[in-house]
């Protein structure tokens, strides 16, 4: 874990704010105690992005009962009687196979690893038997999909964001020493607090970012933007991830069923509401021109230079989840007529 080697400023004026709204400063998140607000490490090395296999593989790739075939994908887990005994993979298009003498540890990540166990007739025996994969276990694999949902605020803002960081000179400064904007892990820094007074450990994680992250952060940033996310840290709602078809090439279905128990549902809209303090503080008012609901839906799509569609289907995610909360504290920002989720 590091520290950021060039933390922005945008990113303490919202620290600071979370301060005034009274959140207590913790300087160390990854510490014993987590609650608080502060700047956040990343698992970087020198500026550069620390993954398990650069980490952890890297430093012992030479040793002699190591080894490493990349582009292959796993197919299926092998078995002799009720032992995981190798994998058959694709290289290249070909099929090949692996044995283990001990044994197979499976994290090929949250959907895939169900996958694998499902091509290999470890699942539900009703969702199988369809496919027509032989069902070696029935078990409920795939239906405790947890995911930690975020609820991206964006507030427009007169101060230098990360908009423009992707420049040459930029890129220049990270490859020689790995500093600068290039070298940030975007959420910078944020907080974990509880919605209740009766909770073991904090409930929402509040995201800090110095741009402009939107469309679940698929189109780049269109304004100078500071962003809060509120996230729920521990769902009760649970998805499904499930096969389309047997072929291993073909992607995984999921369902995240997010916010369907009436306390992910208070929780993150208490979320929201902390963010929506934290955004009114007086440490922000120098860098905040308005947030979304001091204008009309016109004015918004106007000056971020998007559609008025894409405008009210974004307000509408947003509203929906934060109606309650925000018709309370802040009155007057319902939906024209019509306009209903
Ligand atoms: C946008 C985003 C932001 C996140 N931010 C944070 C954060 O700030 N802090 C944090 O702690 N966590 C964060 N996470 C979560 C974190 O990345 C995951 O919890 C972690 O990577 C899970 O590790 P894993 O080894 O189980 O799976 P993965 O990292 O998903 O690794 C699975 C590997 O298996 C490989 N694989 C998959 N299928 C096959 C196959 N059939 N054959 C061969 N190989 C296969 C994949 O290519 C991949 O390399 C974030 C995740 C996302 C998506």
């Amino acid at each position: 874990m590091s520290d950021n080697p060039t933390p922005h400023q945008l990113v303490d004026t919202v620290i600071a704010a979370a301060v005034q709204a009274g959140i207590e400063e913790n300087e160390d998140q990854n510490g014993a105690i987590q609650d608080g607000v502060g700047r956040w490490q990343s698992t970087q090395r020198d500026g550069r992005r620390s993954s398990t296999a650069a980490g952890y593989l890297g430093p012992v790739r030479g040793r002699p009962n190591l080894g490493v075939i990349t582009d292959a994908e796993a197919t299926e887990i092998d078995f002799v009687g009720d032992r995981a005994v190798g994998v058959q993979f694709l290289r290249h298009g070909e099929p090949q196979a692996a044995r283990c003498r001990q044994e197979v540890i499976l994290s090929a990540g949250s959907f895939n690893s169900p996958k694998l166990l499902l091509l290999s007739g470890i699942g539900p025996a009703a969702d199988l038997a369809p496919l027509g994969i032989a069902c070696r276990e029935d078990l409920p694999v795939g239906r405790n999909l947890q995911d930690h949902l975020i609820v991206m605020l964006n507030w427009l803002t007169d101060r230098e964001s990360m908009k423009d960081a992707w420049t040459p000179e930029n890129l220049a400064r990270w490859e020689e020493d790995g500093s600068g904007p290039m070298a940030s892990n975007v959420g910078e820094g944020g907080a974990f607090i509880r919605t209740r007074s009766d909770l073991s450990a904090p409930d929402i994680q509040l995201t800090f970012c110095p741009v402009m992250l939107s469309d679940d952060f698929l189109v780049p940033p269109t304004d100078h933007a500071v962003s809060l996310g509120p996230v729920l840290l521990k769902p009760e709602s649970r998805g499904v991830v499930s096969l389309r078809t047997s072929l291993p090439i073909s992607k995984v279905r999921v369902r995240n069923d997010y916010l369907t128990t009436e306390n992910d549902r208070r929780t993150m809209i208490d979320g929201v509401r902390a963010s929506l303090e934290i955004a009114e503080q007086e440490a922000q008012e120098a860098a905040v021109l308005y947030y979304v609901d001091e204008m009309t839906q016109a004015e918004i799509a106007e000056e971020l230079g998007r559609s008025l569609p894409t405008v009210r289907k974004r307000l509408r995610e947003f509203l929906a989840c934060a109606r309650k909360a925000l018709s309370e504290s802040l009155p007057g920002i319902d939906l024209p007529e019509g306009d209903e989720p």
